[in-house]
């Protein structure tokens, strides 16, 4: 007998949410049926305008493509148009306590671009660009995917069938149903009503303000480089200064962030100092997202997967990067294997479960940022050592490498970890301790 979990030619899929997770999704089913032969109707849900500026169109982001999404997405063939990028960035600059230091891509190219996820902030000066999830949503839809703009406010379960209901209306029932959905709102109560076990992700709040000035200045003051903040600021676990055209987006993250922890931050000394004179910059919109730290332990059940940030994500970074690669994944189990449970744990969960295993590396390695961070003769030695580095050609500059790969999304934590592990470093820094 045929396995009623494969799907068929003319097998329906809604995808409900329509940022990158739900936009890879729908690209890549899309496709990989097309290989196989099979023409599958795909439905995306997706509510929001992101043509639209200020809070109706954004998905609250830093805005950070990461170097190896930027390659990879360009192997698949999408390439991110100049109308996209804000800003290609080149370097990061790393501020301590102590002093800053200048970090470059090994490749000294502006590899990583900057984007804005939805219309940009409230009211945008220097119109003409185009938005992230706006391009990708556009890509699935070139490949075949509906845009349905209305938002999903249930889904039951009929005979093992997912039943969509938008407005108090049954809308679909389609043969596989994606959680697209994202942290940043209630919806994950949908999917906990449906009764399979799914918990929502574990959060922490983060912080992100827009701030405005002249274009000219955001190039004076802050170049093509990412200006990462490693402070003692209460709850701060680090932030970033991301250039754009005529705005700066300003990402905290940490655990207790607050409404005024962006006024502390803007406050603290060494931002100050690198920040244009107060009355040529203006704060223009502020918001304190939600951010996934803790995968749920069930995220599918037959004919239904959640993925991207409802699902696993990276830890505190290249959330974009585990939008492509569990939307992929979630694709390529969906339309090769089937849609029942059985299939998403063998197909789908290793790849859920290999991010999980990665980020525990990365909660060790946030751990010893955060000693280094505090204490204040491991955070000036370590600063010494990463400035030695940046000075000597010759250096094979590992502390350097570690922290670039820990703030961009080149590499697995795993990998980052086992690079720190190197005795000879380790030696500098607590060689430098003493010698304070
Ligand atoms: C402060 C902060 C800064 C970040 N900076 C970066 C960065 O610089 N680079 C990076 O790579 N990642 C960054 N991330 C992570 C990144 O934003 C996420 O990993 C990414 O947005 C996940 O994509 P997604 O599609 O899974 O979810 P989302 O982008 O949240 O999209 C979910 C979509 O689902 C839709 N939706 C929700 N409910 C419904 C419903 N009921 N019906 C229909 N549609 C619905 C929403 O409207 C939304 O469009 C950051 C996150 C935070 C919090």
């Amino acid at each position: 007998m045929a396995d009623p979990y494969v799907l068929e030619n003319g097998s329906e899929i809604a995808v409900i949410g329509g940022g990158p997770t739900g936009s890879f999704f729908s690209i890549f089913a899309l496709k990989m049926a097309k290989m196989i032969g099979k023409e599958l109707n795909v439905t995306i849900y997706e509510p929001k305008d992101f043509t639209k500026d200020g809070p109706r169109g954004c998905n609250r982001c830093g805005g950070l493509i990461s170097e190896l999404l930027v390659q990879t997405l360009a192997v698949e063939g999408i390439n991110l148009p100049e109308t996209l990028v804000q800003r290609g960035i080149n370097s990061y600059r790393l501020y301590t306590d102590h002093g800053n230091v200048f970090i470059g891509t090994p490749s000294h190219e502006k590899t990583i671009a900057t984007v804005y996820r939805g219309g940009g902030p409230k009211g945008i000066i220097g119109k003409g660009k185009e938005s992230f999830d706006r391009f990708l949503l556009d890509l699935a839809v070139s490949e075949g995917a509906i845009h349905n703009p209305l938002k999903i406010d249930r889904i039951e379960y009929n005979n093992i069938r997912p039943v969509l209901f938008a407005k108090g209306q049954r809308i679909q029932e389609p043969d596989l149903a994606v959680g697209a959905i994202g942290v940043k709102s209630r919806t994950y109560k949908i999917f906990e009503d449906m009764g399979f076990g799914y918990r929502r992700p574990e959060t922490v709040t983060a912080a992100i303000a827009e701030i405005s000035t002249h274009s000219s200045a955001i190039t004076e003051y802050f170049g093509n480089s990412v200006h990462l903040f490693l402070l003692p600021i209460k709850g701060v676990k680090f932030a970033a200064m991301i250039p754009k055209g005529t705005y700066v987006t300003v990402c905290i993250l940490g655990k207790d962030i607050v409404v005024n922890t962006v006024n502390n931050f803007l406050d603290n000394r060494v931002v100050k100092s690198i920040l244009p004179k107060t009355e040529t910059y203006k704060v223009n919109c502020r918001c304190l997202p939600k951010m996934n730290v803790r995968a749920p332990k069930i995220p599918f059940n037959h004919r239904v997967i959640l993925c991207g940030d409802a699902g696993s994500t990276r830890l505190f970074k290249d959330g974009l990067g585990a939008a492509y690669i569990m939307g992929k994944a979630a694709a390529k189990t969906a339309v090769f294997h089937g849609v029942s449970k059985q299939h998403f744990q063998k197909e789908y969960y290793p790849v859920y479960r290999n991010i999980i295993i990665d980020n525990k590396f990365g909660k060790v390695l946030f751990a010893v940022t955060d000693a280094f961070k505090v204490h204040k003769a491991l955070n000036k030695s370590m600063f010494r050592v990463v400035q030695k580095e940046q000075l000597e050609p010759s250096s094979q500059k590992i502390l350097s490498s570690v922290l670039w790969d820990m703030f961009t999304g080149n590499e697995l934590y795993k990998d980052i970890f086992r690079r720190a592990m190197n005795f000879p470093m380790f030696f500098d820094i607590f060689k430098g301790c003493i010698r304070i």
